[in-house]
């Protein structure tokens, strides 16, 4: 297998940028401003809600202040799954009852539709597939924690969840020592960042302000501090993920988790053969530490995994050539609950041909700290220049192109 796709190799921002091109730059904040919602953040979480806000009310002044460009954090480097599981199920049943928790059981496989919906509305091809969610037992243990696994979301109102036997299994794809499986309806495979940077651009057709290469240093009631400007609004919205850390008075507010990703190089018709996989379900399996994968739209497996904290914020810098030691693995729980997704990711770069880091516990455009000199940090490659003389002075007056594609 080769080390790079598009001339880009490990290390740089995301195998899906480079898939699909890194993005040209929107205008940096000029100056104080002000807004009715400001969103500080433009990845899923800032878009989204910029777009239903916008939607629901479109004169609403919304302004969205990006630090790099939308998509940069893990809305740009994640495993492309888009489905119907919640994180803290189990802790919601026991505050707000079982209904409750059925009722956002609900809401959530709706939400899948409703992404697949809204993006074929905005005309977003982000090789949305959706054909579910496949999850694997490979020993004796991880099947029964599979159909522990499978009775509790059954309990949850899933009544089209099926349970598979090893034949069964094998007729959708062929997981060496697959003993049986689980499979949901409620998933889809797609290219995130064909998804994210199709959402920027709904976002702004909507009316919505997006800046980007404007990072908040402070969030306070009704402001967004930055470098260039202060925007003051009644409602200032922080979705900042994985990087809140990183914001003044926020250091101990989030805990940054990483997780990594590989891509092979397309398969051949024969190996696909070999294989199966023909319903594009996203795959995951039964281990404690967490897989999770999908075949792309362009013949390849991605597929990632692992997930533990990154370095405290007390160390904040964090790469290949300094991994992060593993602390307990955050996949599914012993009860069966859905995976939580980390926020943050480093890379361990695999035998694959693509191993790309996803978001760093703190980038170092961010903290002004460089990344160590490892394997991420030689391969940085240039990003493209933005194309406005103010938007290339708030490069050069910050971070480099080199520095901005090296995540930690
Ligand atoms: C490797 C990996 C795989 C994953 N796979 C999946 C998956 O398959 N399915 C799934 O559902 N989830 C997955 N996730 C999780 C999912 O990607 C994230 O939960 C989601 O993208 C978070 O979106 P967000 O908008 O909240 O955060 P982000 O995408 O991190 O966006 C935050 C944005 O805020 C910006 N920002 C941060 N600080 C500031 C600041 N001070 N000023 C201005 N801007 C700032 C950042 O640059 C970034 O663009 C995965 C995560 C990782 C790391």
């Amino acid at each position: 297998m080769s080390s790079s796709v598009n001339g880009a190799v490990n290390g740089a921002i995301s195998f899906w940028y480079a898939h699909d091109g890194l993005p040209s730059v929107r205008e940096p904040l000029a100056g104080d401003t002000s807004a009715d919602v400001v969103i500080v953040g433009g990845g899923y979480t800032g878009l989204w809600t910029a777009y239903y806000l916008k939607k629901a009310v479109p004169f609403l002044r919304i302004t969205v202040l990006e630090q790099k460009f939308c998509g940069y954090g893990a809305s740009g480097r994640n495993g492309g799954w888009l489905y119907n599981g919640i994180a803290g199920r189990d802790r919601y049943a026991k505050l707000h009852g079982h209904e409750a928790a059925v009722r956002l059981q609900r809401a959530m496989n709706d939400t899948v539709d409703e992404v697949v919906r809204a993006a074929a509305e905005e005309g977003i091809d982000a090789d949305i597939h959706k054909g579910g969610v496949l999850e694997v037992a490979r020993t004796p243990a991880q099947l029964a924690r599979l159909k522990e696994f499978h009775a509790h979301e059954l309990s949850y109102g899933e009544k089209d969840r099926e349970l598979y036997g090893a034949r069964e299994t094998a007729e959708r794809i062929r997981v060496a020592d697959a003993v049986g499986s689980t499979w949901t309806p409620h998933g889809a495979r797609l290219h995130p960042v064909k998804l994210v940077k199709g959402l920027a651009a709904a976002v702004e057709a909507l009316g919505v302000t997006v800046h980007e290469l404007t990072p908040v240093t402070e969030i306070r009631p009704k402001h967004a501090v930055t470098p260039y400007g202060t925007v003051r609004a009644p409602y200032v919205l922080r979705c900042t993920e994985g990087f809140t850390a990183g914001l003044k008075g926020q250091r101990r507010t989030w805990l940054p988790m990483n997780s990594s990703m590989i891509a092979t190089e397309p398969l051949s018709p024969e190996q696909w053969e070999s294989v199966g996989w023909a319903g594009l379900e996203t795959l995951g399996d039964m281990a404690h530490a967490y897989m999770y994968a999908q075949r792309t739209a362009d013949g390849r497996i991605a597929l990632g995994g692992r997930g533990c904290r990154t370095a405290s914020a007390r160390a904040p810098t964090t790469t290949a050539a300094r991994s992060p030691r593993p602390s307990r693995p955050c996949g599914r729980s012993s009860s069966g609950s859905s995976r939580r997704w980390p926020g943050c990711a480093s890379t361990t770069p695999g035998r694959a041909s693509w191993a790309y880091r996803a978001t760093g516990a703190r980038p170092s455009p961010w903290t002004g700290r460089r990344g160590s000199a490892g394997r991420a940090a030689t391969s940085a490659r240039a990003w493209p220049p933005p194309t406005s003389p103010r938007a290339r002075s708030a490069i050069s007056s910050n971070w480099t192109p080199d520095r901005a594609c090296r995540p930690n």
